[in-house]
């Protein structure tokens, strides 16, 4: 069965340019110290307010010329030293070395400098150094502003800072960064037979895994979380829920309820006080899923299945979450790579079956499945490190075909 055959399914696509057309900037801007910068999402372009180097300087232990000054013997009688740190400028003596230390600033009259290990000390005069090589201007020399040009942008606005970031910043002397504020997700699940982890189980109930997972998910991203535990499968409840999440909240995220149980009231609910679409996604996992807009916040509904709500989070719920917040996301890479095994699909949904890749014996990339692949099987993600999108239309697959993969990435670096 083709997708044109399962009428009423949206394809992954649509709905993520759906979503990424829909959401718009939620959050404002603020200043953070350096210190609290990490994963925050940039309000404006940094511009180096400095050259970096922000002075020419050594990158070696050793002695510091001028290199056309090198006589035909290769000795130079030493000058004077200069250390990593000194503030004062003595000029080079003509036909003099510095001795001089990585990171110290080049004496004005040098162009060079030579490792102390390709040089000698006179053994009966050490203010005299022989230099066992040839020398070219510029050797070993870091030159002011070869890495940042002050007035250059170096990051630009809406990229989330992570440590590298955050060590440039540092570079440049830059402590007070103008950041979008913590976006605020109010949470919460919907069932009534989810309890909370460290109960004990009676028949018929399950713990509630998907706010731990989602919760797990959101405290790498520039959000604030606001927990609003379980919601029974009651109207009232779930009303009364809704109203104080998006009083709270720019995003409120709710798993469960969303498909057409006799106990899923989201969909009641959310008409009376929202403007919600539902859609039947062609992804699996994670068919049913809601998105739309509350009078104060967006509204994301995950599907109840654990690996659908984390699939679904991942791929749509993310680039909501991005939208609002001023960020602009990068997915991860989609990678080829080959499968060494046989991977069960029939065409009509794209697929996120989780795999794990790895190079073989002879260097090729190649990925297996973890398992079984029903919704509510967490144990094939946590064997994962990749997801294997098999798209749309395509049936099974068998070993030796190549696959488009997705590797699990960390949000921050
Ligand atoms: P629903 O969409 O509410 O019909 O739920 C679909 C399936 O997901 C059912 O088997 C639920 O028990 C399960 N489910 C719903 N919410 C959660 C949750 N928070 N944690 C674990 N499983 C859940
Ligand atoms: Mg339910």
């Amino acid at each position: 069965m083709d997708c044109c055959s399962q009428p009423g399914l949206m394809p992954i696509e649509q709905a993520r340019s759906l979503l990424r057309d829909s959401a718009s900037l939620k959050t404002q801007i603020q200043t953070v110290s350096l210190e609290d910068a990490l994963g925050r999402v940039l309000a404006e372009d940094i511009v180096s307010p400095i050259n970096i180097p922000p002075f020419d300087n050594s990158a070696m232990d050793g002695y510091a010329i001028c290199a056309e000054q090198l006589p035909n013997n290769k000795t130079l009688p030493l000058s004077h030293k200069v250390f990593a740190g000194d503030t004062q400028q003595l000029a080079l003596e003509s036909g003099h070395c510095v001795r001089i230390m990585t990171g110290a600033p080049l004496p004005p009259g040098c162009d060079a400098v030579e490792m102390q290990e390709n040089t000698e000390i006179n053994a009966d005069n050490e203010q005299q150094i022989t230099f066992n090589q040839p020398i070219n201007k510029g050797k070993n020399v870091r030159l002011k502003g070869e890495d940042v040009k002050q007035g250059q942008v170096v990051i630009p606005a809406k990229t989330r800072l992570n440590s590298s970031h955050i060590g440039l910043l540092a570079t440049l002397g830059i402590n007070e960064i103008s950041v979008q504020s913590l976006l605020k997700v109010a949470l919460f699940s919907s069932g009534d037979e989810l309890i909370q982890p460290g109960k004990t189980l009676k028949h018929g109930q399950i713990y509630d895994s998907n706010r731990f997972a989602i919760r797990a998910l959101l405290a790498k991203l520039p959000v604030e979380i606001i927990d609003l535990g379980v919601i029974a499968d009651d109207k009232q409840l779930v009303t009364e829920a809704f109203i104080k999440a998006d009083q709270v909240a720019d995003i409120v995220i709710c798993s469960g309820g969303v498909s057409v149980g006799e106990a899923d009231y989201t969909k009641l609910v959310l008409d009376e006080i929202g403007d919600i679409n539902f859609w039947k996604l062609a992804i699996k996992p994670g068919k049913p899923f809601a998105y739309g807009k509350l009078p104060n916040s967006y509204f994301i509904g995950l599907p109840g299945n654990p690996v659908s709500a984390y699939v679904t989070f991942y791929k749509l719920a993310m680039l909501v979450i991005a939208k609002t917040c001023g960020w602009d996301y990068k997915e991860p890479l989609a990678i080829p790579a080959k499968s060494s095994q046989d991977f069960k699909k029939s065409p009509g949904r794209t697929d996120y079956q989780r795999g794990f890749a790895s190079i073989s014996a002879s260097g090729q990339l190649e990925v297996k499945s973890t398992g079984a692949q029903g919704s509510a099987i967490f144990t094939s993600l946590t064997e994962a490190n990749c997801f294997v999108v098999l798209e749309q239309d395509r049936g099974r697959v068998s070993a030796g075909e190549m696959v488009t993969i997705e590797m699990f990435a960390e949000p921050i670096l």
